[in-house]
């Protein structure tokens, strides 16, 4: 019966960063708790690959290859994925890396940033949120944060302000969708071992992940289970009460009020 709370039977989600690392993992366990899950990314091979994990599992998926900077594009594919059925759920996962020390920070990498990963994130809540009140759904919206909202990072300034972004979006949008009955909260990670921190930690010649393993209290660093775990409980019944909130699943590295 406890369970029967985290059942997704019946429900569609639409997943943007699907083909990789923390996008796949929930992908996958939307799709586990019985979600139509439509897959979204520009790594058109992952997107397949993702599909076959979930078909291979028994369940149902769809792929949309896109850019999230591209409004006109996430437009069309949330469209499309709310005409099929009803669209209950939003993961908007997809993000970037950038890194440069302040003082070299260009203004094509600020855009760049702040176009995928808080553009992107903002463009795909709102398609999906108006697409939820026309069907008078009550939805859940999950944004993607990141713990560096919660740190200064030297050299993240680009990704820091981006999902600093995010985490106000989240707020304002869970105070302005409330009334409708959708619900709009955060995920803010610490670090997770995906493509994109092995890119980074490589970057750092191995020191950065060392450095989050020392500073968690679990001693270890994250995986993207982990993650989709924390998503899968804002897009169910479980947390039909939480709106407007930043769930952190960092191993402990922060600790805010
Ligand atoms: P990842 O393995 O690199 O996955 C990100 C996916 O997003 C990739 O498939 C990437 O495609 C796709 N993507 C990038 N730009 C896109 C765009 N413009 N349009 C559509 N898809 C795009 O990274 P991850 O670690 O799973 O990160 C997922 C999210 O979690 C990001 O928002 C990240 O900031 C956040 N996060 C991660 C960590 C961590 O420690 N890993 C911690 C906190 C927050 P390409 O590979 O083709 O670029």
């Amino acid at each position: 019966m406890a369970l029967k709370a985290y059942d997704l039977t019946g429900r569609t989600a639409f997943v943007t960063g699907a083909a990789s690392g923390i996008g796949r993992a929930s992908a996958v366990l939307l799709a586990e708790a019985g979600a139509t899950v439509h897959c979204a990314d520009l790594d058109e091979k992952g997107l397949h690959d993702t599909r076959t994990l979930i078909t291979d599992a028994g369940g149902s998926a769809y792929t949309h290859t896109l850019d999230v900077s591209d409004r006109a594009q996430l437009a069309s594919a949330i469209d499309h994925t709310a005409s099929t059925g009803r669209l209950d759920i939003l993961a908007a996962i997809a993000g970037i890396m950038h890194s440069s020390p302040v003082l070299e920070t260009r203004d094509e990498d600020l855009d760049r940033v702040l176009a995928v990963n808080f553009k992107g994130i903002l463009y795909a809540c709102q398609e999906s949120a108006r697409a939820m009140i026309a069907a008078g759904t009550r939805g859940s919206l999950i944004t993607m944060a990141s713990g560096a909202v919660d740190a200064a990072n030297a050299g993240l300034l680009c990704y820091s302000v981006a999902k600093a972004a995010v985490v106000q979006l989240t707020k304002t949008l869970a105070t302005e969708l409330g009334p409708h009955s959708i619900r709009v909260n955060a995920v803010a990670p610490g670090w997770i071992r995906t493509p994109m921190t092995e890119r980074h930690d490589a970057a750092l010649q191995h020191q950065a992940e060392a450095a989050m393993v020392r500073m968690s209290p679990l001693r270890r660093v994250g995986e993207p289970e982990d993650i989709a775990h924390t998503v899968l409980h804002l897009a169910s019944d479980a947390s039909s009460f939480t709106t407007g909130q930043i769930l952190r699943p960092n191993g402990g590295v922060a600790m805010p009020w």
